[in-house]
């Protein structure tokens, strides 16, 4: 590993340059299962359902081959909205093995979000489970291109089921068929970027593809490739619609023949039976789980014993939360953060082996290269322990937003370089830390909400004339959106707990205001009206005090 990082104040990887490959992500699929065909590869923490790696690959090539029967073409986009449960990347690898890009969506999601990402994909088929069978059906109401609804789990009138779908022979599965991996998107997770509301980021698999080796180079991680007495074991609950549980969990996993233990949803008797049934080597959280994880009762020494690596990635994390957390395991236990973003395929930068920095993002993904830039005129880099913006260049930045060249070109720059809307510096030795967000984005438990999106639903409501919402601490869950709103003369008497209500019944659990609704006369704009939510950020901070 090399020392000398930067130069010019450009900061480069530490790392020799890793292998690329050339295959699609489904193709890399089926090269990994050959590897170790009977071991376990999915199993849901619930159920018990279970996948070995060649059965996976048969269901994967069903999958794919009835989707090819049913009529879907090549560029046709896949919606799955879906928790986590091993069918889901099975349906993943075979829609993209059948050349369909996959769109991502949070399953606790409306159906009017769901619809408005599906719409803008012009999604024309939506996989999902049976119990979101009316929500389905309600977002292809609103969203005209989806042709078909296939569910796991009971059937349902007018929808496809998976279990028929696996009665496929698989012989219409073609995994030659020509996809250009530089070019055809392999999946469109959504972001909002540096601004405005969420939009589909386009992520082929070139640059997902490369990601994968790029995290799992062999200088930076202690994940190790299945042999006859070993295999990687990972609880997987941080969700598959993310890119962080994509990559982290999924994509790895299949790259290192490691057992994906599926939770579709977090609650703490599941995540403990699922800890004592499978003793994990790995653990994958975010922020408000380590805090969550180092209060609850007795840890099981035998369910613990076999962790060797945390890792942590989505949002801040300082060292003293990491240091208790870590104090509660009897074996040396390595930690890694990670920092990402879902327009970087997501991976950036992630702690080395043998992490000295707690509190760092670590070091840059091999091939990878940063600059930090100076706030006020946005031209200067920065070196070593000056803030600054962070802007980021790899093989790895995402192919543009769907249908937004305008979003496109105000994220990356003639020179490839992506805008990442956060605030950082680097050390002597090339380890960043990341010390603010100069983006508007809102991360509430390591969850995406976009204050344009509420604003658009806030001001929706008769009786709101203007609404400005920012992002607040929050112990337990990172940040918390809150809302400050001016109503419509007359409107007088309309209650924080009636505006609540109301967008309640139109977003999902994450985006509610739970940061409070402070009313008032105006909302502060600079003077080509956009609003200035760092001066509610100060006047919020103030208040506090
Ligand atoms: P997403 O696209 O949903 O993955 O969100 C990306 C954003 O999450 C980044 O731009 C950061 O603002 C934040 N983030 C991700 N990882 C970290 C980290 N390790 N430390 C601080 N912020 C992070």
């Amino acid at each position: 590993i090399r020392t000398n990082v930067y130069e010019n104040n450009i900061v480069t990887s530490p790392y020799a340059d890793c292998e690329f490959h050339d295959m699609t992500l489904t193709q890399k699929f089926f090269e990994s299962a050959v590897r170790w065909p009977d071991k376990i590869a999915l199993e849901c923490g619930i159920s018990g359902r279970r996948y070995t790696y060649n059965t996976m690959s048969q269901a994967v090539c069903r999958f794919g081959s009835a989707l090819t029967r049913m009529g879907f073409m090549q560029g046709e986009v896949m919606g799955i909205i879906a928790p986590n449960l091993p069918e889901f990347p099975i349906a993943m690898f075979g829609a993209a093995g059948a050349g369909m890009p996959v769109a991502l969506v949070n399953p606790t999601y409306t159906a009017d979000e769901i619809a408005r990402q599906m719409t803008l994909v012009e999604a024309t088929c939506l996989f999902g489970v049976s119990e979101m069978a009316e929500t389905l059906k309600a977002v292809a109401q609103l969203c005209p291109t989806v042709r078909r609804i296939v569910l796991l789990g009971p059937s349902q009138d007018g929808c496809v089921s998976y279990q028929d779908m696996m009665q496929d022979s698989g012989d219409l599965f073609n995994d030659n068929i020509k996809i250009d991996i530089d070019n055809d998107i392999f999946i469109l997770p959504h972001s909002s970027g540096t601004s405005g509301l969420p939009k589909n980021v386009m992520l082929t698999h070139s640059t997902v593809g490369k990601n994968v080796q790029q995290y799992l180079h062999p200088e930076g991680t202690n994940n190790r490739p299945a042999t006859d007495t070993h295999q990687e074991t990972y609880i997987g609950f941080l969700p598959f619609f993310h890119s962080y549980g994509m990559l982290g969990l999924m994509l790895s996993a299949v790259e290192s023949g490691a057992k994906l233990v599926t939770l579709p949803r977090f609650d703490v008797p599941s995540f403990l039976k699922a800890i004592d049934d499978h003793q994990p080597t790995y653990l994958h959280l975010v922020p408000p789980l380590v805090s969550l994880m180092t209060n609850l009762p007795e840890m099981k020494a035998e369910s613990y014993s076999r962790v060797h690596t945390i890792f942590c990635g989505a949002a801040p994390l300082g060292a003293p939360a990491i240091m208790k957390l870590l104090e509660r395991f009897k074996q040396p236990v390595s930690f890694q953060e990670a920092y990402g973003l879902t327009e970087m395929s997501p991976g950036v930068m992630m702690s080395p082996l043998g992490n000295k920095k707690l509190g760092s993002c670590g070091s840059l993904f091999s091939r990878t290269k940063a600059k930090v830039v100076d706030l006020e005129t946005g031209q200067r880099t920065l070196g070593p322990h000056e803030d600054g913006e962070l802007y980021v260049t790899g093989p790895q930045v995402m192919k543009g937003y769907l249908k937004n060249q305008q979003a496109t070109d105000e994220m990356i720059d003639a020179d490839g370089w992506l805008r990442t809307g956060d605030i950082g510096h680097y050390d002597e030795d090339g380890h960043f830390f990341i010390v603010d967000r100069l983006k508007e984005l809102i991360k509430v438990k390591g969850f995406q909400v976009a204050p344009a999106e509420l604003e658009e639903v806030l001001t929706t409501h008769p009786a709101i004339k203007e609404a400005a919402v920012i992002g607040i601490p929050d112990e337990r869950a990172g940040e918390l959106p809150r809302a400050y709103v001016v109503k419509k003369p007359g409107m007088e008497s309309v209650s924080e707990c009636d505006i609540n209500a109301f967008v309640n019944a139109k977003v999902s659990a994450h985006k509610q205001i739970k940061g409070g609704i402070q009313f008032c006369d105006s909302v502060p704009r600079s003077n080509i009206g956009k609003i200035l939510r760092r001066e509610l950020r100060v006047q919020y901070a103030n208040s506090c005090k």
